[in-house]
């Protein structure tokens, strides 16, 4: 039997983080692994990588005598019962960095997409209804303001990409002071109705914390400017959801775009009947380039924790 180290994929993964592992250990790939499947074999790796579906609860930890490691590729943790892995010893990491530019991009997909009526304008095309150009006349993002709540590693990539929009752009984080956003080109402002005052698009790039579970709710919603555009690629939480439906459907707020919902699959049917949203299924991460970084970085955890 083979003296190296076992490592466990325990879902499909990009070949490249699962090539870069086979040069220093015995890999095994499994499509999907339940928890109680993995509860069972996991007793034989030194290191697991999961992503999506993989829940590491604590009878998986109980049974994992070898476990040096759990490499999550990609930035939530939710899955993995974090205090009982701490409480053993067990190493858990993420790779938050790997999809940061794939979301700011995603950003400016939805920007576009509800102010020139894309998604709306493809189903018209495709419908053959006519050929009226007037109902998708847009509004450009060169000349206004965009005001970034949470100015961390997706807030300033946001920020960079507005200014070459011709963008000016606000922030509001209440940890990074004024010069660190200057750095970045960027007015800070003290308070989310500060940003709200200021801007013609609100997009959200804080983490879920109980501070900022309903972030967004009616009245950031009835303070907005009727013109604002709503982005949240953040998480579905920090918005108070029927809040959110409620000033598209009054005419409180011009538009949204979603990459994130409360529930996932949304479950509030009116936001599905509402022209003026861009909805996506939670795909700021979904490019090749994130998800080869993500589980290239996940592997060199492991090869780091493994090899010392
Ligand atoms: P980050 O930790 O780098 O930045 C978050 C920033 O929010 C920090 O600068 C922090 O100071 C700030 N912050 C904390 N509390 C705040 C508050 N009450 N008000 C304003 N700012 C506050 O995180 P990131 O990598 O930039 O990710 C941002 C969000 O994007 C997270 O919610 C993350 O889960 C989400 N995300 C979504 C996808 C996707 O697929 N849509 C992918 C990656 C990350």
């Amino acid at each position: 039997m083979s003296s190296k180290k076992r490592v466990l994929v325990a879902e499909t993964l990009e070949q490249a983080g699962v090539d870069l592992l086979r040069d220093h250990f015995d890999v095994d790939v499994r499509e999907r692994t339940d928890e109680q499947t993995l509860a069972q074999i996991v007793g034989d790796y030194d290191a697991l990588m999961i992503k999506t579906y993989t829940r590491v609860s604590r009878q998986v930890i109980d049974n994992a005598a070898k476990l040096k490691i759990v490499a999550r590729a990609g930035s939530g943790l939710d899955k993995v019962d974090l205090a009982y892995a701490k409480e053993k010893g067990l190493t858990v990491r993420n790779t938050p960095q790997a999809n940061v530019v794939s979301v700011a991009e995603l950003v400016f997909g939805l920007m576009l997409a509800v102010s020139r009526k894309l998604a709306a304008a493809d189903r018209y095309v495709r419908s053959g209804e006519g050929w009226d150009r007037d109902r998708f006349t847009g509004v450009e993002l060169a000349g206004k303001t965009l005001g970034i709540v949470g100015f961390g590693n997706i807030g300033k990539l946001v920020a960079k990409r507005a200014l070459a929009f011709d963008m000016q752009v606000v922030g509001y984080d209440p940890f990074v002071d004024a010069a660190g956003m200057a750095e970045h080109g960027v007015r800070k402002v003290e308070t989310v109705d500060d940003v709200i005052d200021a801007a013609d698009y609100i997009t959200v790039h804080v983490p879920l914390l109980d501070s900022t579970r309903g972030l967004f709710s009616t009245a950031q919603f009835a303070r907005m400017k009727r013109n604002a555009i709503f982005i949240n690629t953040a998480r579905g939480e920090v918005v108070d959801e029927p809040a959110l439906i409620a000033a598209l459907k009054a005419g409180e707020i011009a538009g949204a775009g979603l990459d994130v919902y409360e529930a996932e699959p949304p479950n509030h049917p009116e936001l599905l009947t509402l022209d003026n949203v861009v909805l996506c299924p939670h795909i700021g991460a979904a490019t090749r380039e994130a998800l080869n970084r993500m589980t290239v970085q996940a592997a060199e955890m492991i090869i780091e924790a493994l090899k010392g």
